[in-house]
């Protein structure tokens, strides 16, 4: 064994991972050696992407000061704004620290598209939990529902393909604007490629060519050559402290689009006839800068994670979702343990991996916006950053985690074989553990 192989073992001995877990861990890795070396190719892909729209927009170190007050000719915003335009092959695009979360960035861009009257429609079935406030599927303190707007979902068939005959159907002369989740969210659905959502959109306009087509694109950047505005979406929308922000960005969300879409967005985010020609950047451009650039190397750090993750459980015998050869279109790995104490022990061993926090246990809790009880696990330098090391889920059957992130591809490793020995000390596992090593 070479020397630096023996340091590296006794150092995960010490940081608490017992031999067997170990053993089982590292050959999983080596098994995907070729699986690595494709996630390694999209992100060189998408470091070009990032670093040409940094230079043809000349980014420059005046870019990077502060501006207070109204931020009129903030430069770096604008330049940011060009530089996300580029990158997602859009017209125009938002992006700010007043957008406070990815529920805000997808709040703003259905309410400032759509008016009394119209209609929205899902054709890929329940859109994320929080969403369901905004909408008004929940009822809620100002809906979408209660400014008169109605909505209509197209459920996936059980075998997760479109239905064609449903969306056909439910579009009519009411529809203004249709929602596409690329990532499967808090369900078990399959995540959509982008391929796919090309395929839907192209469906859709066929048939009403006026409607507006957007993509909630949270976890989805990145992870692929192309993005859903290159193969037709008006409108993608995502948060900062998911994928796009690379891990630096402190806040924020982003629309990219047509302009039409855009500067509607910005006249609802700010004040109609303001728009975008104010939004003070507070010193974090910088932040949002670095992070874009960093984004594609740490999407691909997480992704390796999830594929390990993918790996390492469906061995074990869980189901996991995407399973362990599928191609990715998304950073989340969902484990299903069918069993809260399972599930707890997984989260336990994330939050102990952890830079920061990771003497704190993670706890089941009544989080705003979900309908069952959430149990989280983060110690995050960007606090509820989930680009960072996470694994959350709600505490319901099938008592599914929801794995995510990892800055570095090292730590995330780290993170899984943590979760895996919390499971291992409860003892369900070891006989499984101990005769696979041994064989
Ligand atoms: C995270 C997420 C959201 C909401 O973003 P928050 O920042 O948590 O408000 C919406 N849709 C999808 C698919 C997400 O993953």
């Amino acid at each position: 064994m070479e020397q630096r192989d023996k340091i590296l073992e006794e150092y995960y001995a010490q940081m608490g991972i017992a031999k067997p877990v170990y053993d089982f861990c590292m050959k999983v890795e080596e098994e995907l050696k070729d699986r690595f070396l494709s996630i390694d190719k999209t992100a060189e892909c998408n470091q070009m992407k990032v670093l040409r729209a940094m230079q043809k927009n000349h980014l420059s170190e005046t870019c990077f000061a502060p501006t207070t007050g109204y931020g009129y000719n903030d430069i770096g915003r604008e330049t940011l704004e060009k530089i996300y335009a580029d990158v997602f092959g859009t017209e125009d695009a938002l992006v700010r620290p007043q957008i406070t979360c990815g529920t805000h960035a997808l709040a703003l861009a259905l309410m400032s598209q759509l008016r009394p009257g119209d209609e929205l429609l899902s054709p890929v079935g329940k859109p994320y939990d929080t969403l369901e406030e905004v909408i008004g599927i929940r009822p809620s303190n100002g809906s979408l529902a209660e400014y008169g707007i109605s909505y209509r979902q197209v459920d996936l068939l059980p075998d997760g393909e479109f239905d064609w005959d449903g969306i056909e159907k439910a579009l009519n002369e009411k529809t203004k604007l249709v929602t596409i989740q690329r990532s499967k969210g808090y369900a078990s659905r399959p995540t959509l490629s982008v391929k796919r959502i090309g395929e839907l959109i192209h469906f859709i306009k066929e048939r009403k060519p006026d409607v507006l087509c957007m993509v909630d694109n949270c976890y989805g950047e990145f992870v692929e050559i192309e993005e859903p505005s290159q193969v037709g979406a008006d409108l993608i929308v995502g948060s900062l402290i998911k994928n796009p922000g690379g891990g630096l960005a402190p806040i924020g969300g982003y629309l990219c689009g047509t302009k039409e879409c855009i500067d509607r967005a910005a006249y609802r985010l700010t004040s109609p006839g303001l728009g975008k020609e104010v939004g003070a950047t507070l010193g974090v451009t910088t932040s949002l800068t670095q992070g874009l650039f960093l984004a594609p190397t740490v999407v691909k750090g997480a992704l390796k994670g999830a594929v390990f993750a993918a790996n390492i459980y469906e061995k074990l015998g869980f189901k996991v979702i995407p399973d362990s050869k599928e191609s990715r279109h998304d950073i989340i790995q969902e484990v299903e343990f069918h069993n809260p104490e399972l599930m707890v022990a997984f989260c336990e061993g994330i939050q102990a991996a952890a830079p920061v926090d990771s003497f704190v246990r993670p706890e089941p809790w009544d989080m705003p916006g979900y309908d069952a009880q959430v149990i989280m696990a983060a110690g995050a330098f960007v606090s509820g950053s989930s680009i960072e090391l996470s694994a959350d889920g709600p505490m319901k059957e099938p008592y599914a985690v929801y794995f995510q992130g990892g800055l570095t591809w090292e730590h995330a490793k780290y993170g899984i074989m943590m979760s895996l020995q919390k499971i291992y000390e409860t003892g369900k596992l070891k006989n499984i553990l101990i005769n696979d090593t041994e064989s």
